[in-house]
C-alpha cells in the first residue's frame, strides 16, 4: 500500500480542493478491506478528479483504487467483459477493441474512471442510449464494514439497481462486468443550424438520429447540430479538432464586444454560417470523444425529455440579456429512460442541458440563474456537476429514493463514506 501524508488533492477544474490526513492507494483487496476498517474516515474514493462537485473531497482519507485495473476476463458469445474498475475510459476503448467489443456510446472525453463515471451516471447522447451504468450485469464492492459484497444482474436486481450510480457511497468498487455491442462504424455530421428551427423542432430532432447534440451559441442565434448514426462505409479522415480555437474566438468577442452584443451577434453569426460542415465515417472509438483543454466549471441539469425546448428557450434568453460574459455554448444532449433508482434518467426520457463557465471566473451568478429554470422544469441535477440540491430534494425528485438510502445504511452501517458533502447531499 502506498500512503501518502498531508497531501493536497484538487479536481479538475481546480474549484475544488482538500487535505486528506491520508491519500491511500491499496495494492490489492486484503489491503482495501484493511484500510476500509482502519483508516481515518470519512473515506471518499478517487477516480481522476473530473467532478465538478466535492464528491471525492475529504479531510480524512482520499482511496486511490488505480491497482483495481484491467481488463480481468471476456465473453465473446455473450458480448460482456470483466474489467477492474479504475480503468480509464482511454484504456478500456483499446481493450475492448482488443477483443472486439465495442461501447453503445461514450460522453464527451475519455479521461474518467468507469467506476468514476458509474459514481456520477456519466453519459453521451441518444434518446435511445442509456448511461454507462446501464451496461452494468456484475459488480463487486468492498463494503464500509470491509466485506465483499458482489452483485449479480439476474440474481440480485435490487442491488445493482439500487447500487449502480454509486456516488462512491456504497463502497469501494473493484470490477465489474459490462454488457458491450460488437465493435461498430459510425458516420458522424456537423452544421450549423438557426436556434428558432432548432427549438421548434426540438424532440424532432433529437430523435432523428442515433446520437444527437446541440451545442447552443450564445449572441449568435445559431447552435451546432453534431449527430452520428450506423454506418458500413469505409472510413473517412476525421477533421482536426477546432473545439479549442471556437472558444478562443467566442471568448475574444465577448471581451471585445460585451458592450455591443448585436454587433457581436453580427460577427458571430456571419463566422458561424462559414463554419465548413463536417462528415465522416470512423470506427467508434475514434468518434465520440474530443480533447477539452480550456479549463471551466460546469452545471448540467436532466429534464423530461418533452420540457427540454422551452427550459432552453427561457436559458438563452436569461444568458443573453443578463450574462454578457457568457461565451461558453449550452450543451443539448438526449438519454434513454433506466431503471437505477439513484439514476436521474430514472424512468423518464431525458434531455440534458447544461452551462459551462471558464475555471478562474466566478460561475455562481450564472449557475444560480440556470439551476433556477432547470428548477423549475423537475430537472435532476448531474451528480458530479454543480448545484445546490440537498436530500429533501432528492427524496422528491426520485421515487426510489428512501429504498436506495436502507441498501446504503445496510452496507456503510458506521457511515464511513459520509464526509460533510456526502451528509448534506444524503440525509434528510
Ligand atoms: C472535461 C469534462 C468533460 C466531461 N464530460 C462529461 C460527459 O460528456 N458526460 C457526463 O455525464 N459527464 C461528463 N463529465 C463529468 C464526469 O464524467 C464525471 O464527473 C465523472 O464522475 C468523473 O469520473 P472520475 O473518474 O474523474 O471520477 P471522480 O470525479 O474522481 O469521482 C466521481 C465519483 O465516483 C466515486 N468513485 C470513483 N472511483 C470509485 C471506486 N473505485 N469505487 C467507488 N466509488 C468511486 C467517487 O468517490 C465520486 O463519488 C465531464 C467532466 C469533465 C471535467
Amino acid at each position: 500500500m502506498t500512503t501518502t501524508a498531508l497531501s493536497h488533492w484538487q479536481n479538475w477544474s481546480g474549484y475544488v480542493s482538500a487535505n486528506p490526513q491520508k491519500m491511500l492507494r491499496p495494492a490489492d483487496q486484503p489491503a482495501l478491506q484493511e484500510l476500509i476498517r482502519e483508516a481515518p474516515a470519512p473515506l471518499r474514493f478517487v477516480g481522476s478528479g473530473h467532478s465538478f462537485t466535492p464528491l471525492v473531497a475529504s479531510s480524512g482519507s482520499i482511496i486511490d483504487l488505480s491497482a483495481f485495473a484491467g481488463l480481468v476476463d471476456h465473453n465473446a458469445d455473450e458480448m460482456t467483459a470483466t474489467i477492474g474498475a479504475a480503468t480509464r475510459l482511454s484504456d478500456l476503448m483499446k481493450l475492448l477493441q482488443g477483443i472486439g467489443q465495442g461501447l453503445p456510446n461514450m460522453g464527451d472525453i475519455d479521461k474518467q474512471t468507469i467506476a468514476g463515471a458509474l459514481g456520477t451516471a456519466t453519459h453521451g447522447t441518444g434518446i435511445t442510449l442509456g448511461a454507462y451504468h446501464t451496461q452494468l450485469q456484475a459488480m463487486t464492492f468492498v463494503d464500509g464494514r470491509g466485506e465483499v459484497r458482489e452483485f449479480i444482474q439476474g440474481r440480485d436486481d435490487d442491488m445493482i439497481h439500487a447500487t449502480g450510480v454509486t456516488l462512491g457511497a456504497f463502497g469501494a468498487l473493484t470490477r465489474i462486468t459490462m454488457k458491450n455491442v460488437p465493435g461498430y462504424r459510425l458516420r458522424r455530421q456537423r452544421r450549423p443550424i438557426p436556434v428558432a428551427e432548432m427549438l421548434d423542432n426540438l424532440e424532432a430532432l433529437m430523435s432523428a438520429h442515433r446520437t444527437t447534440e446541440f451545442f447552443v451559441i450564445p449572441y449568435s442565434d445559431h447552435a451546432l447540430y453534431v449527430s452520428s448514426d450506423l454506418s458500413d462505409q469505409p472510413p473517412s479522415a476525421r477533421p482536426e479538432e477546432e473545439d479549442e480555437d471556437g472558444l478562443d474566438t467566442l471568448k475574444a468577442l465577448r471581451n471585445w464586444l460585451s458592450w455591443f452584443p448585436w454587433l457581436r451577434r453580427k460577427l458571430i453569426g456571419s463566422a458561424l454560417a462559414k463554419v465548413p460542415l463536417e462528415d465522416y465515417v470512423q470506427d467508434w472509438l475514434n468518434v465520440y470523444v474530443t480533447d477539452r483543454r480550456t479549463r471551466f466549471n460546469e452545471m448540467e441539469y436532466h429534464l423530461p425529455f418533452e420540457a427540454g425546448a422551452s427550459a432552453l428557450r427561457e436559458l438563452i434568453k436569461m444568458a443573453e440579456t443578463q450574462f454578457p460574459n457568457v461565451y461558453f455554448p449550452l450543451e443539448v444532449r438526449a438519454v434513454a429512460a433506466d431503471d437505477f433508482w439513484l439514476s436521474p434518467f430514472y424512468q423518464r426520457p431525458t434531455c440534458s442541458i447544461a452551462v459551462h463557465h471558464l475555471a478562474g471566473e466566478n460561475p455562481q451568478p450564472y449557475f444560480h440563474a440556470a439551476e433556477a429554470i432547470f428548477r423549475r422544469y423537475d430537472g435532476r441535477p448531474h451528480w458530479g456537476k454543480m448545484h445546490n440540491l440537498n436530500a429533501s430534494d432528492f427524496a422528491r425528485l426520485y421515487p426510489r429514493w428512501q429504498d436506495a438510502m436502507e441498501v446504503r445504511r445496510s452496507m456503510d452501517p458506521a457511515g464511513r463514506f459520509l464526509s460533510p458533502y456526502l451528509q448534506q447531499l444524503l440525509s434528510a
